[in-house]
């Protein structure tokens, strides 16, 4: 098999070899620290009954970990400059697939039953993600039909603390409830910009979302007024609640009686900032608005 790549000197040596240089428009920053490499397959907890699928494998150095790691891996990269260095990375692995795919146009549950040998078995989302499309692609993975068994991705640190934020604080938004709707987040750990080539100019983190363990407290009528709801309450976020909720009755009076009594009888106050609301008022002011014909 061939070396570990992901250390300084192999990178570079590839890089050179191939004759590449990082793209910054691909948010190329190659992982270079072992250590972190090794701490994110074991933060994702992958075994040989896993199948992952890794997003912008690069040159291979968290691949191949996966590949040691887990059962089966299908990895989507979308720079084809790339490809020939996987092929010469990756040629020690039977289990490995890359696809020259953009992740964002892939279909994943199709990907899923045709790429791997064992579908029923619980699929794994890990990368280094490209940090230019880490929102898209996280919206992406959670509105998909596949029930992931765990995303475990690494972002920009600011981002990472807007996943798990708590009600309240100015990380807390649209991205924050879209997540804690469907998983529960947990920050692994923290990772110096030193441990890339190029160093990108911020910290970085690694997420880790499991299925949400306990059960919601409210079903929302309708998840597609729910999350519109929640996009529009952080619109605007200096706004109070009352101010963000004005593009549903504009100057109806009916409607705007009717949205005084839905915060009534949830017993908001219409000055509160949408960011204090938890997931669950959003949710209950989403149900009730929809009975009130609010939507
Ligand atoms: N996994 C490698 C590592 O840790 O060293 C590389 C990570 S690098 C931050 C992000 C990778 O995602 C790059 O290889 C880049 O070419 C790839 N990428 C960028 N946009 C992509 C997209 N839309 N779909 C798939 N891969 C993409």
């Amino acid at each position: 098999m061939t070396k570990a790549i992901g250390n300084l000197n192999r990178t570079r040596e590839l890089m050179e070899k191939y004759h590449l240089r990082a793209k910054k428009g691909f948010g190329q920053n190659f992982l270079t620290n072992p250590t972190v490499l090794d701490g994110i397959v074991k933060a994702a907890a992958i075994t040989k009954d896993d199948n992952v699928i890794e997003i912008g494998p690069g040159l291979g150095a968290l691949t191949e970990k996966l590949a040691a790691a887990a059962g089966q891996v299908v990895a989507l990269e979308l720079d084809s400059d790339l490809l020939p260095v996987l092929a010469d990375v990756l040629s020690g692995f039977d289990n490995v697939t890359v696809l020259n795919q953009d992740v964002l146009k892939a279909d994943l549950p199709t990907l899923v039953k045709t790429e791997f040998a064992h579908p029923e078995r619980p699929v794994k989302v890990v990368a280094n993600l490209p940090y230019y499309i880490t929102s898209p692609i996280l919206l992406q993975l959670l509105n998909s039909p596949v029930a992931w068994a765990g995303i475990t991705v690494m972002m920009q640190k600011e981002v990472a603390e807007r996943l798990a934020a708590k009600p309240g604080t100015k990380d807390y938004g649209s991205l924050t409830l879209a997540i804690e709707y469907r998983m529960d987040a947990k920050l692994a750990f923290t990772v110096s910009r030193r441990s890339f080539v190029p160093a990108p100019n911020v910290d970085s983190a690694i997420v880790n979302l499991t299925p949400r363990k306990a059960a919601l407290a409210t079903q929302p009528a309708s998840e597609k007024q729910l999350f519109a709801l929640i996009r529009t309450c952080f619109a605007h976020r200096r706004k109070s609640l009352w101010n963000n909720l004005k593009p549903y009755f504009k100057k109806d009076e009916e409607k705007k009686a009717a949205a005084t009594a839905v915060l009534e009888k949830l017993a908001l106050d219409p000055q509160i900032r949408p960011e204090r609301l938890t997931l669950d008022q959003f949710i209950q002011l989403a149900n009730a608005m929809g009975e009130a014909g609010l939507f």
